[in-house]
């Protein structure tokens, strides 16, 4: 039928985090006091200097089209943060583009590099959207479960089991979600001995780069020696910044490939909003104490998270490493499956949650919960859990008796 959508649509499924975005708004819509632990957006507001920056660009008139690859000042800003922060050297003339989110930039990466059939290793559990842009392309994800018993550790056995010569790009999430796992130097190691020896493309996602914790510093793939000249590296305003609602990410890479995801960008969205862009130099070149603050906060809300969630019957949590989500293992609470404990959490609790199963092979058996939000909205998510997890098992032993 012609009327019909492409056939690849077939095999594409709906955002499983706007799924539960849209049904919390929906509850909250028809009076439910529904505590939102599924969505990955930070409570905070974007800083003072960063707003001040874009609506001055506004009110002064910038309110028209840019360069596609991006203003030069972002550029030159974001290619100088790279050189500084992540080790990664690119030219602000031709080895960046800024893009209106990285989840735009990760598209434009995967149209660049991916033919229909081409395979894309995606190791598992995984952000739900980069699945869905390999199949909205019609190339094929390939997925790659990692062992939540070996703490979701990426290993070339692991990759090698699943390379084919279809094989084009693997993509690497870190710090990653949903499992709050970050790269290590031997996993970083492994990888790129694994694409040199492959001839695959890396596509790296650092989004959560600047939220790590006790300590621990970010490892930037394109960084590491072979790496540099087969690695996109995408990252974003969004999350280290709490810029989500300003749609604003980058991609860096060779120029060759940056000259071809330009013109995915030309095509598609032209350029990225200019007062927005004028914003994220600000972000990138202005004072870091927000961001710094902000993930002392999320430190102390994983800690206080994580302690609750292990004290719940049959929940288990290892405090992430980074981003700002707890994966925790409920396995042990009896139910099915994950969506069916996520499901009774809401319905009994009034708690929405991700279930692990979302994220892919690997992720069953775990649900994620988001600590983007007040501690005050976490102990009240904690107190609903203790209580509902109460009430089940005293109708538990209600039944037996
Ligand atoms: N990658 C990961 C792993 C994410 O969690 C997100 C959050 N939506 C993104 C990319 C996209 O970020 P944004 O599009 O808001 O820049
Ligand atoms: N990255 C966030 C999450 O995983 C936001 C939603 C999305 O873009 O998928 O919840």
């Amino acid at each position: 039928m012609r009327t019909r959508a492409a056939a690849r649509f077939g095999a594409v499924q709906p955002s499983a985090t706007y799924a539960v975005f849209d049904m919390v708004a929906r509850l909250r819509a028809r009076g439910a006091d529904v505590v939102d632990l599924g969505g990955g957006d930070p409570d905070f507001d974007t800083a003072d200097h960063v707003v001040d920056e874009a609506v001055g660009a506004l009110r002064g008139g910038f309110t028209h089209y840019t360069p596609s690859r991006g203003l030069p000042g972002l550029l030159e800003a974001v290619s100088e943060k790279l050189a500084e922060d992540n080790g990664v050297v690119v030219d602000a003339a031709d080895g960046v583009v800024v893009t209106p989110s990285a989840k735009h930039a990760l598209f434009a990466a995967l149209v660049t590099v991916l033919d229909p059939g081409d395979e894309l290793l995606v190791p598992t559990p995984s952000w739900v959207s980069y699945t869905e842009m390999a199949r909205l392309i019609g190339a094929r994800p390939v997925q790659v479960p990692l062992d939540g018993a070996d703490g979701f550790r990426i290993t070339a056995e692991l990759l090698e089991r699943h390379v084919s010569p279809r094989t084009k790009a693997l993509l690497v999430n870190s710090p990653n979600n949903p499992t709050g796992r970050s790269l290590t130097a031997e996993e970083a190691g492994a990888i790129s001995r694994f694409a040199v020896e492959h001839d695959v493309l890396l596509i790296t996602d650092e989004i959560y780069e600047k939220i790590l914790y006790d300590g621990r510093s970010h490892l930037s793939l394109a960084a590491v020696p072979g790496c540099a000249d087969r690695t996109i590296t995408v990252n974003g305003f969004s999350k280290g910044h709490a810029m989500t609602g300003w749609r604003l990410g980058y991609a860096a890479g060779p120029p060759d490939l940056m000259a071809q995801l330009l013109k995915v960008v030309q095509h598609t969205v032209g350029c990225t909003a200019s007062f927005v862009q004028r914003g994220g130099i600000a972000a990138l070149t202005g004072p870091q104490e927000p961001v710094e603050e902000m993930t002392a906060q999320y430190a102390a809300r994983r800690d206080l998270l994580v302690r609750g969630l292990n004290s719940l019957p049959g929940v288990s949590c290892s405090p992430p490493e980074g981003a700002f989500y707890a994966f925790a293992d409920v396995r042990g609470t009896g139910f099915a499956d994950s969506a069916s404990f996520a499901e009774w959490l809401l319905r009994e609790a009034e708690v929405a949650v991700m279930p692990g199963s979302a994220f892919g092979p690997g992720g069953e058996g775990f649900v994620r919960l988001s600590f983007a939000t007040s501690p005050k909205v976490l102990r009240t998510a904690l107190d609903r859990m203790g209580r509902a997890a109460a009430d089940r098992m005293q109708g538990a032993l209600a039944d037996r008796g």
